[in-house]
């Protein structure tokens, strides 16, 4: 299942915040969406997600278009958002199981995909927990389980590792690379290092256009 984008712009009322962008990530392939703050990274992934209508263009999710086909399009994408809403008061447990109702689980479909995810995201020990107790890595294991909830086999991730502390940074890499081993997946950050400890091809957002679309390999070296 690929993630491909084409010929998408986002205009804001005067903002144009995405510029006629294209380019696709392959089945399988974990590329890493590098830019500054303000570049059009959110803008895109929430168009993706079918969280913000283009102006112009498409996106196809494994096939199917955001914008004809978005309840296909959801069914296969899992999402973390940048500032990923949780509920704090909720029980770890209790929000996976919220999150994975709005996709549609239930009963033991429903209650095995918490476990697997729960396990698979290693928060065995809290899932018992309530959400304000936890820090901000463990917050973010929760993130990227609710993103995982329904098996979705495209993921994207905005910012998944912005405001950790080195060692929540290297366990929530560590993670990542993980759970991508089967998917489609598409992350963003503004720091290089971490395109670097994740991927092998990198695209370049700024002001909106694609300013490079390469392997880190080659775009360390034309620096
Ligand atoms: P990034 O994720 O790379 O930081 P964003 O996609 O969030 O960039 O934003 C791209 C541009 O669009 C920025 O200039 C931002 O201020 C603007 N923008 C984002 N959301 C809105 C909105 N809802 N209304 C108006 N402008 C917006
Ligand atoms: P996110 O990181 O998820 O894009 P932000 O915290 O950047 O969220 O923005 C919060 C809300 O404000 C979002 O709905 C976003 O689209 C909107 N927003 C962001 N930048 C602008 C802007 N320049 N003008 C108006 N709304 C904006």
């Amino acid at each position: 299942m690929s993630l491909q984008i084409r010929n998408l712009t986002k205009i804001y009322g005067q903002q144009r915040a995405v510029n006629n962008i294209s380019f696709e990530v392959a089945q399988g392939e974990i590329v890493g969406f590098l830019g500054p703050n303000g570049a059009g990274k959110s803008t895109t992934m929430k168009i993706a997600t079918c969280f913000l209508p283009p102006t112009d263009g498409h996106v196809l999710v494994g096939g199917f278009d955001v914008v004809e086909e978005p309840m296909q399009a959801k069914r296969i994408t899992g999402y973390l958002p940048e500032h990923n809403p949780l509920y704090l008061d909720m029980y770890v447990h209790e929000y996976l199981s919220f999150i994975g109702k709005l996709y549609g689980l239930s009963g033991t479909t429903l209650r095995h995909q918490v476990s697997e995810m729960v396990e698979r995201c290693g928060l065995t020990r809290e899932q018992n927990k309530k959400i304000e107790a936890l820090s901000k890595g463990y917050r973010q294991r929760v993130g990227l389980a609710q993103a995982l909830i329904h098996n979705p086999k495209v993921l994207i991730l905005d910012e998944p590792t912005s405001g950790l502390d080195p060692n929540q940074l290297v366990e929530i890499r560590k993670l990542i690379k993980e759970i991508s081993l089967d998917k489609t997946v598409i992350f963003s950050t503004h720091i290089m290092q971490e395109v670097q400890a994740l991927c092998d091809r990198v695209v370049v957002i700024n002001r909106g256009e694609i300013v490079a679309d390469d392997t880190v390999e080659h775009l360390l070296q034309k620096q």
